[in-house]
C-alpha cells in the first residue's frame, strides 16, 4: 500500500497491536513476533501483557513462519497473519480448541461466489460447495506443524504444509470481517468499520425586519423583508454550520465567527459554509447527509425548495441526494406563526473519507 500497513496506527492502534489483543483474548499466553527491518524496533517496543520475543521475517511467508516456529513454545501453535487484525478473539479461541481436540484447527469460509478455472483457453466451473476461502489463524500441535515445515517445501499457508505430511487439518468457521489488510479498499473498509458518522445538531433563529434581503439555504428569496444580523443572517445554513461544528466537537459559529468581527458583516453565510467544509475536509472526513427544517409562516419556501438543497449540496461538494430541506409553519402560533422571525433546525453525519 506504500506504507507499513501493520505498524500504522488505525484509530490510535495498530494493526499488529490489533492483532496482538485479538490473539490473548483468544487464549495465546505467549507470542512470538515474525518481522522485519524497522518493524523490528517498533514491535520490541510495543508493551505487550504475556512473554514474548521478535525475530526475523524470511524472504518469503514460508520462510518467516519457518523462523517464528523455531522461537515458538508451548503445545499449540497459532499462526496469525497480522493484517487480520479484526479477527473475533472468539475464532482465535475455537482453533485453539480444535487443535487441541483434532490436533489442528484452520480458519476457513465458504465459498459463495461461482469459481471458474480459465486455463490455456479451457472454462471449468468449480463445485463452490467444496471451495473454501482460507484465513488465519491456522492453528496445529506446534511439534507436527513444525515438522511439516522443517521439509522445506514452498506453500502460500499453513495448512497446505500440513496437508502434505498430516492430510486434511481440521476447519475452523471464519468470517467476513477476518479481512486481510491488503489494498487500500481493505484500509478504507478497516477506517469506516472504526469509525461510525458523527452526529451533529443545529438550531437557529432570526428576527425578520423591513429593509433587508432575504437569504435561505443559500438562496435569495423574494419577500417584503429579510433577516436581521451580523451577516446575511441565513438562518438555515447557521443551524447546519452549528449541526457540522458539533458533529466535530468545533463549538459553534459564533465562536468561529464573531459578530464583532468587521470581516464578517454582511458576509454571505455561503462563504462561512464553505469554510467549516474546510474544517470537515482537513479532518479528511466529508459531511455525509443534511436534514434541515425551516420553520417559518411565510412566505412559502416550496417554489425553491430544490435550488436551496443544490446550493447546499454544491458549497459541501457532496450528492443533491444527500442533502434534505423541508419547511413547515406554525400554524400562525409562536413567534415564527406571527412572522417575528424564522428559525431553522438541522442535523448533519459526518463521516471519514
Ligand atoms: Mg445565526
Amino acid at each position: 500500500m506504500g506504507f507499513d500497513k501493520l505498524n500504522t496506527p488505525l484509530l490510535g492502534k495498530t494493526a499488529i497491536e490489533r492483532s496482538m489483543d485479538a490473539l490473548i483474548a483468544g487464549g495465546c499466553d505467549s507470542l512470538v513476533f515474525v518481522t522485519s527491518g524497522e518493524s523490528e524496533k517498533t514491535v520490541a517496543s510495543l508493551s505487550v501483557p504475556v512473554p514474548f520475543t521478535v525475530v526475523s521475517g524470511g524472504e518469503q511467508r514460508t520462510d518467516s513462519v519457518r523462523n517464528g516456529l523455531k522461537a515458538a513454545s508451548g503445545e499449540i501453535a497459532v499462526i496469525h497473519d497480522a493484517a487480520r487484525c479484526f479477527v473475533d478473539p472468539a475464532i482465535v479461541k475455537a482453533s485453539i480448541e480444535s487443535a487441541e481436540k483434532y490436533g489442528s484447527g484452520v480458519v476457513a469460509i465458504p465459498v459463495t461466489d461461482t469459481v471458474v478455472k480459465l486455463e490455456d483457453g479451457a472454462f471449468e466451473t468449480l463445485d463452490r460447495n467444496t471451495l473454501f476461502r482460507m484465513q488465519t489463524p491456522q492453528t496445529f500441535r506446534l511439534e507436527k506443524i513444525r515438522a511439516a515445515y522443517e521439509k522445506g517445501d514452498y506453500a502460500t499457508d499453513d495448512a497446505t504444509l500440513y496437508a502434505r505430511m498430516f492430510g486434511a487439518p481440521r476447519l475452523v468457521p471464519g468470517s467476513e470481517n477476518n479481512r486481510k489488510l491488503t489494498t487500500e479498499a481493505d484500509w478504507a473498509w478497516a477506517i469506516e468499520r472504526l469509525c461510525p458518522p458523527a452526529f451533529g445538531i443545529g438550531f437557529d433563529t432570526h428576527r425578520l425586519v423591513e429593509g433587508r434581503e432575504l437569504f435561505l439555504g443559500g438562496v435569495q428569496i423574494p419577500f417584503e423583508k429579510g433577516l436581521l444580523g451580523h451577516s446575511d443572517a441565513d438562518v438555515l445554513l447557521h443551524a447546519i454550520m452549528d449541526a457540522i461544528l458539533g458533529a466535530l466537537k468545533l463549538g459553534d459559529i459564533g465562536k468561529l465567527f464573531p459578530d464583532t468581527d468587521p470581516q464578517y458583516a454582511g458576509i454571505s453565510s455561503r462563504v462561512l459554509l464553505c469554510k467549516v467544509n474546510e474544517l470537515v475536509q482537513k479532518r479528511d472526513m466529508l459531511v455525509s447527509h443534511v436534514d434541515a427544517t425551516v420553520i417559518c409562516q411565510r412566505p412559502k419556501l416550496a417554489p425553491f425548495r430544490e435550488a436551496i438543497e443544490r446550493t447546499i449540496a454544491e458549497d459541501l461538494a457532496i450528492p443533491f441526494d444527500a442533502v434534505s430541506v423541508k419547511a413547515t409553519t406554525t400554524e400562525g402560533m409562536n413567534d415564527e406563526g406571527r412572522g417575528l422571525c424564522i428559525s431553522a433546525q438541522a442535523i448533519v453525519s459526518v463521516r471519514h473519507k
